[in-house]
């Protein structure tokens, strides 16, 4: 506990990388769920296995015909899977965020319909109430939202308005006694058709900002939900449009302040995120397990195609990034659930990181299947549908990657005026401006370390050459962002590519560290000779992030992005691919 930010809530371990600065008193030692919380958790785990598994052939008849039976959902609820999240003294079993991400991990291990319908429900649905809600809302819905009498879902998307959340069209307006006429209609929404609790967000002009979120029950006169949609994965989840013509919304139905709705959507889908992360760590080790059997199970050439590198290389790496993807989701857990104030980037990287390893781990599960993976019978070609829409929803990776950059770059820039007291001197003088994140930087590294050089000083010294790669990645991602910011000051928000780049680099920099602490902790309560799998693990992942890295952070100044942008534009301009070769 060297230094302040170590001790502050308020720091964010992955803006600090944009900085140079390595904040690891969040990450060390590597969190885990623990005492009483463990076996109930354990307990929970034990009855979805009992529940899900023999249920193989019936989730592959839900996915077919595209539906959930009430049959089904009412199972679910008499399971308590609806009550996760929900505090005891509304009758939930108040699992903590790093518990619930865990009992996502087990469902999607049978079925991503069904993680995605008590996830829609607890992650995003209700979460605006346990977040923000007044203790009347909460003792009022709580409870019936605990036993799934009320399913919840949330309501943001329009057909106008998909990434660009701000533009919302749906308006309340304020009636003289204080309560809202609602109306406009929400598309794709998880839950829309079963829900009866739906937290709705529309614009309302006030003084106090454009957009409020609202309490909206079925009940309410005016509410509808439109057809089922047909959808390439996760095809059994209930996804609608929801409609509310003039509903009528009473003033206490108003949830968190008028004007902070966006605020308040933000903070949902922030906080949710550990849920997907969970559900996409659960579908990888199934995969894992699946592809196994498979490669072992499957002989050409006289051998069982496990013994093949390149078939080695796909299962390895398989383990590798879902190691890490549970690593990095465990850290941003207990960043929430520890009180952190400001984690919004870890959970934004938590979920580019784990929904893209998903994509990779079922793309590779389904090719180390050949002929097979491709068929019905067999569950992948399910599990690569249903995977995809993990980088779609909950905020695009693409514009997670921008939040991830944009944010890390902001809080540099706030650094770099700090010390030179004005951002124009920095941005428009090259000279005075030189070198003064990568200075800030190491000065930061040296105030970490009296004997030299580990920033990352709680490393196990058997991974200390992997501590020593992700310090100096941080350290040239520091360097690389002063570089960008002096090139093109406020103007970085235009270059899209230079900043995802950075966010790359950023994210891979912080699972580094998450797992260079799981594996620290492992080795601290084992002893070296008993994780050896787990060091080689941590190894494998900080060399390829390192040449990942490098990459990046070369390409931030030795780019063809001009050329391919100018490309777009022609292309787009011509409306098509004009080439041929008749
Ligand atoms: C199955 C399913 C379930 C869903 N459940 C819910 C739900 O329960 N509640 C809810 O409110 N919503 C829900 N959604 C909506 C979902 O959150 C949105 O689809 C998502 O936010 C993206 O919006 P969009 O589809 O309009 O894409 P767009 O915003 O139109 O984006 C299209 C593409 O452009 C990219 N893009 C957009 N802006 C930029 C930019 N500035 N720079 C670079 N690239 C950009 C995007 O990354 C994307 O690749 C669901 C969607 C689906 C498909």
């Amino acid at each position: 506990m060297s230094h302040e930010t170590e001790t502050r809530t308020d720091a964010s371990i992955a803006k600090g990388l944009f900085l140079g600065d390595i904040r690891e008193g969040h990450i060390f030692p590597f969190p885990g769920l623990k005492g009483e919380e463990r076996e109930t958790v354990r307990m929970i785990l034990e009855s979805i296995d009992r529940f899900m598994a023999p249920k193989e052939k019936e989730f592959r008849q839900f996915d077919h015909e595209g539906v959930q039976p009430s049959e089904y959902i009412e199972e679910l609820k008499a399971l308590g899977l609806f009550s996760l999240i929900i505090p005891p003294e509304y009758d939930g079993l108040g699992l903590s965020n790093s518990a619930y991400s865990r009992v996502l991990q087990q469902t999607s291990r049978y079925d991503a319909s069904t993680s995605l319908t008590i996830g829609a429900h607890s992650s995003i649905g209700l979460k605006a109430l346990l977040l923000f809600g007044s203790d009347a809302q909460k003792t009022k819905y709580l409870p019936r939202l605990a036993t799934g009498e009320m399913i919840a879902a949330f309501c943001l998307t329009e057909s106008g308005s998909g990434s660009d959340a701000a533009s919302i069209k749906t308006r309340a307006t304020k009636n003289g006694d204080g309560s809202f006429t609602l109306n406009g209609e929400k598309i794709w929404i998880t839950n829309g058709g079963t829900a009866e609790f739906f937290t709705v967000f529309a614009a309302t002009d006030s003084d106090a900002g454009k957009i409020t979120a609202f309490i909206v029950e079925r009940s309410f006169s005016g509410v509808s939900s439109g057809p089922k949609e047909d959808k390439m994965g996760i095809r059994a989840s209930c996804t609608t449009t929801v409609r509310f013509d003039d509903v009528r919304v009473p003033a206490e139905c108003v949830l968190g302040e008028e004007g902070k709705g966006f605020k308040v959507a933000m903070a949902v889908l922030n906080n949710g995120r550990t849920g997907l992360g969970g559900g996409c760590v659960g579908a990888m080790k199934r995969l894992i397990e699946l592809s196994i059997a498979q490669a072992t199970a499957r002989k050409q050439f006289g051998k069982s195609i496990s013994e093949f590198q390149l078939i080695k290389e796909k299962i390895g790496s398989m383990a590798a990034i879902c190691f890490a993807s549970e690593s990095v989701v465990s850290v941003v857990g207990h960043l929430i659930d520890s009180g952190v104030e400001d984690f919004s980037v870890e959970a934004a990287m938590s979920k580019v990181f784990v929904s893209e390893a998903l994509w990779q781990v079922a793309d590779e599960a389904l090719q180390i299947s050949g002929g097979n993976g491709f068929m019905k019978e067999y569950p992948y070609e399910r599990v690569v549908r249903d995977s995809r829409i993990n980088r779609i929803f909950e905020g695009t990776n693409e514009i997670l990657r921008l939040y991830v950059g944009l944010s890390g770059m902001k809080d540099a820039g706030d650094v770099l005026k700090d010390m030179a007291k004005s951002v124009s001197g920095i941005f428009n003088d090259p000279i005075k401006g030189f070198g003064v994140l990568s200075s800030y930087a190491s000065k930061k590294i040296g105030q970490y370390t009296p004997i030299g050089r580990q920033a990352l000083s709680q490393v196990h010294p058997a991974l200390s050459q992997e501590a020593a790669m992700v310090e100096q990645g941080v350290a040239k991602l520091a360097q690389g962002v002063e570089s960008v910011l002096r090139a093109h000051g406020k103007g970085i928000i235009g270059q899209q590519l230079l900043t995802k780049r950075l966010a790359d680099s950023a994210i891979e920099l912080f699972v580094n560290m998450c797992v260079l602490s799981r594996v620290t902790s492992m080795l601290n309560e084992r002893g070296i000779g008993a994780v050896d799998t787990e060091v080689r693990i941590a190894k494998y992942l900080v060399h390829a992030s390192h040449q990942k890295v490098s990459g990046y952070l070369k390409a931030l100044n030795d780019n063809r992005d001009h050329d391919l942008c100018a490309l777009a534009d022609s292309v787009i301009g011509a409306g098509g691919y004009s080439w041929d070769v008749v």
